[in-house]
């Protein structure tokens, strides 16, 4: 196969741990007979610092012309530093929000898996988490809160402000299928979490995802209300299969699932369009706090590539073999830091990125 992948190296950790997934796509392809060509764009402060904007057009446009996006992360420090004094549609993370929007990116899929070797990291009782978490939260990105129309006006009580979720049947319905089509490809249970008890928004939603249930008589349907969602990931994750969501639900829910396997540096994501486009991307963020020292667990990244090859170049084998090389790299002991336990040797982004490259290529 021959595929044009976009890279989005972005800031900080973001280029360190993209040139250990480039590596292992370069491994994939010399193993598997393919051919894959890279375009990188900067994004993020590297973006503003180049071309004042933090998702200038020429990126976008290098994105279109791919079959498939890469990103690292993008974003500066958390407090002081030059980028968070700017407006906020020239913030790094204004640039993410147009870059979904942009590519039409509504369907955000968020892998949450304990791995057997790296129990000792998740915060749950051992009881809770003896047989697992393997789930999948598919978040509605492009709809609801964060797209509705919003604003402020003065009353007689002071400034008011609001947002509004809103949600068109097109929109639930294509979420819907994407649900149960990756229930399909899993163990068939998908769960709906909405907050019908109480929004209108969500009894529409809840009647739509019943309407398309029925397409898919295979899949056993279960609804939760937010809140309880919230709490069963904690008490009992071992339930869930695939969720599907809308967006603010879906950004609270995905964080809880993924923080509930301990490991931020292991959790990758995909955001997709209608079709096979994707992009691609660690849950994490660019960490300046460890930029530049060899510390940052490149798995999310590789994780990523996984998915990238599994759901926009279709290529099934291919994607279980990278993922098998990270089973490898823990099975055998191989650590970065964020995920030794206490007095366990760490090694750094580049030995675990060239450990996954010789185990593909073994
Ligand atoms: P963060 O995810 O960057 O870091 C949180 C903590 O996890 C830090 O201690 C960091 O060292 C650690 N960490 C993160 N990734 C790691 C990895 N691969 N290996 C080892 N340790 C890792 O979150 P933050 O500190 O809140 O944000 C830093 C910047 O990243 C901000 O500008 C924020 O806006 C941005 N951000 C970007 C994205 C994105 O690009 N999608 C996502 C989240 C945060």
């Amino acid at each position: 196969m021959n595929a044009k992948i976009a890279l989005l190296p972005g800031d900080y950790i973001g280029p360190e741990v993209v040139a250990e997934a480039v590596k292992v796509l370069g491994a994939v392809a010399q193993k598997y007979g393919h051919t894959f060509n890279f375009e990188e764009a900067p994004a993020g402060c590297t973006a503003i610092e180049l071309l004042e904007d933090p998702m200038p057009e020429s990126t976008l446009d290098v994105c279109r012309s791919a079959d498939a996006v890469l990103l690292g992360a993008v974003g500066g420090p958390v407090s002081g530093g030059k980028f968070n004094n700017l407006p906020g549609h020239m913030r790094p993370e204004a640039g993410l929000l147009k870059l979904r929007s942009s590519l039409g990116l509504y369907a955000n899929l968020r892998p949450a898996v304990l791995f057997d070797e790296l129990k000792n990291a998740c915060p749950l009782a051992e009881r809770v988490v003896a047989d697992g978490i393997d789930m999948i939260v598919i978040r509605e990105l492009t709809g609801g809160l964060y797209f509705g129309p919003r604003g402020r006006k003065q009353t007689e009580f002071g400034e008011s402000a609001w947002d509004t979720m809103i949600y068109n049947e097109m929109e639930i319905e294509r979420i819907a299928r994407v649900g149960f089509k990756t229930a399909q490809l899993r163990n068939k249970k998908l769960c709906n979490v909405d907050k019908a008890n109480v929004l209108e928004s969500s009894r529409l939603w809840r009647s739509v995802v019943e309407r398309v249930a029925k397409d898919y008589p295979e899949v056993e349907l279960s609804h939760l209300y937010v809140d309880n969602a919230a709490m069963q990931i904690a008490l009992n994750p071992k339930q869930f299969d695939v969720m599907v969501t809308e967006n603010m639900f879906g950004d609270i829910l995905s964080d809880i699932a993924g923080a509930v396997t301990g490991s931020i540096g292991m959790l990758p994501s995909a955001s997709l369009a209608d079709g096979t486009f994707g992009l691609y991307e660690p849950v994490h963020g660019s960490a300046p706090d460890i930029a530049g020292k060899n510390l940052a667990n490149p798995l999310a990244t590789i994780l990523s590539v996984a998915m990238l090859l599994r759901f926009s170049l279709g290529l099934s084998a291919e994607a279980d073999a990278v993922e098998a090389a990270v089973q490898q790299a823990l099975t055998c002991g191989l650590r970065t830091a964020d995920i030794a336990a206490k007095g366990e040797k760490a090694i750094g982004t580049l030995e675990m990125g060239k450990a996954i490259v010789d185990y593909i290529r073994a």
